[in-house]
């Protein structure tokens, strides 16, 4: 591969970059005055033809940077039955939902046959609008390659593949198939191909698959936006005592809580908040991994439309999603990876208005707790004293404190009237719950049974053997979070005994 800088110029507009009169109707339309670096610096390219290698995160504008040029280019010629024209690969479902509404979005002048390959929704429905033939596939990789497996599907019409969240696609073990998937598209295609960091396994990637691309890069974020009032807090390690610690902050902030996103390290831990949150009546929702895709859905949906006040995430499940912004960001943990903070509290404070982010800091997070003040090069304030200050016995505030914050005004007005008892923490932690038990609603049986099948399959695909470059740090750093997590019988803290191996006595 041998790659093309771009400069990108300041002052272009939309109209200078080449797009079809009805992409740019769409994109007025979309409320869009100026095109975004990324943009400004692909589009032109990936209209001639050409492969581009993009560095980009979401945020970025990213998803229009690879869009708008394809829906020009789709405007000639049109699809056959299970051979769809353009392809697009997403490591999760969401970030696939959520390519589908920009194409939805950029292509209302146009009539595109747009098909969906995710998990979670039934084999059928797809295979339907791949028979009709698709203008546009938006999949993640295992589904697509069951779909495949299952003969309904031909790659090799693919005119245009792209390659969104490369490094996601490597931390979640998925690099295997992008390059089964690659093999099976014709050499002559067009690939977009676009990450937010570039390690030695993803140019390795772009080396194999990219022909002559131009490389486009926006600056990555290493800082946060200044108008984020960062604060960390003090709390014992127990979960029961960092859940008190988040309770009486949301209540200390009270009405200018508006919308937050509280983000746990691990998905146990997201559901366990989640219950409890809501066992105190706090409008929450949760959002991780192992939740069905019409949970996940509906979670979001009601988050955006401000029906739920605090959405309790994991990193790997709210990266990337279009979340606007929020009043608060609560880290329940401090990030084990520094730029995840960076991400986090990137959620507030957008577009000059003011959020506020606190950090609860336990006396095993000193190493996590450096990494981030290195990497955003800050010493952030301490709330109500550093560490040090912490008791040593902690007191187990769990009698939640009178109505403020994220309550609802039920709770708070029967408490007033001192009609009802507040429920009690759970002591000791109780063990890790299914994380299927926090969906929001149930689904339709066949639906329930075909997202857990679809969910097992992709786990099982994250943890299926891989080459050894794909099984290195990166992915495990995963293994204790999200996607790629499940807590088995003793986890990590299996006693050494139960290590010891035993020669296997000849029969
Ligand atoms: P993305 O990085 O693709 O996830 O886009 C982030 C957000 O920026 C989305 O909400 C887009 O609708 C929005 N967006 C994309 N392009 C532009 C633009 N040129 N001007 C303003 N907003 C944009």
């Amino acid at each position: 591969m041998s790659s093309e800088d771009t400069i990108v110029q300041q002052d272009v507009t939309f109209a200078d970059l080449g797009l079809s009169p009805k992409v740019l109707s769409a994109v007025t339309d979309a409320g869009y005055t100026k095109p975004t670096p990324i943009q400004a610096g692909a589009i032109p390219h990936a209209l001639q033809g050409k492969d581009i290698l993009g560095i980009a995160q979401t945020g970025t504008g990213k998803t229009a940077a690879f869009t708008l040029p394809m829906i020009t280019r789709l405007e000639k010629g049109r699809a056959r039955a299970r051979m769809p024209r353009t392809l697009i690969l997403e490591p999760t479902r969401e970030l696939a939902a959520q390519v589908e509404e920009n194409f939805v979005k950029y292509g209302k002048n146009h009539k595109l046959n747009i098909a969906l390959l995710i998990g979670g929704v039934s084999f059928d429905d797809q295979e339907r609008k791949l028979e009709r033939g698709a203008d546009v596939l938006i999949a993640t990789p295992g589904r697509l390659l069951d779909h495949r497996e299952r003969g309904k599907l031909l790659l090799t019409g693919v005119e245009i593949l792209v390659i969104d969240e490369a490094d996601r696609m490597l931390d979640m073990g998925f690099i295997p198939d992008i390059e089964r998937i690659c093999e099976m598209i014709p050499f002559t295609r067009q690939t977009l191909f676009f990450s937010a960091t570039m390690p030695p396994e993803i140019t390795k990637l772009t080396e194999k698959f990219l022909q002559a691309p131009v490389r486009v890069e926006v600056a990555k974020p290493s800082s946060t936006a200044t108008t984020v009032t960062q604060r960390l807090v003090k709390s014992a390690s127990k979960a029961w005592d960092k859940r008190a610690v988040l309770r009486r902050l949301i209540d200390e902030e009270g009405d200018a809580v508006t919308n937050a996103i509280i983000f746990c390290n691990r998905k146990v831990d997201v559901s366990e908040l989640y219950r409890s949150l809501t066992k105190y009546e706090y409008s929450a929702g949760a959002l991780h991994g192992d939740m069905d895709q019409r949970a996940r859905m509906q979670t979001l949906d009601a988050f955006r439309n401000n029906k739920l006040k605090l959405l309790v995430a994991s990193d790997v499940a709210a990266r990337g999603l279009d979340i606007p912004a929020v009043s608060h960001v609560f880290n329940f943990d401090v990030p084990i990876h520094a730029e995840d903070y960076v991400h986090r509290i990137g959620r507030t404070g957008r577009a000059g208005r003011s959020g506020k982010a606190f950090t609860l800091v336990t006396k095993s997070d000193g190493k996590y707790l450096d990494a981030v003040q290195k990497l955003t090069n800050q010493a952030i304030e301490w709330l109500d004293g550093d560490l040090s200050t912490l008791l040593p016995e902690t007191e187990s505030d769990d009698a939640p404190r009178r109505g403020r914050g994220g309550r609802s005004d039920r709770t708070t007005r029967s408490r007033d009237r001192g009609e009802r008892r507040e429920p009690r923490e759970r002591k000791p932690e109780a063990a890790p719950v299914d994380v299927t038990e926090v969906e929001d609603a149930p689904a339709p049986r066949h639906d329930r049974r075909d997202a857990i099948r679809q969910g097992n399959a992709e786990r099982q695909e994250a943890r299926a053997p891989q080459p050894r470059r794909d099984r290195d740090d990166r992915n495990r750093r995963y293994r204790d979070q999200d996607d790629v997590n499940t807590v088995v019988g003793f986890g990590d803290d299996i006693p050494a005994f139960m290590k010891i191996v035993v020669p296997a006595v000849p029969a």
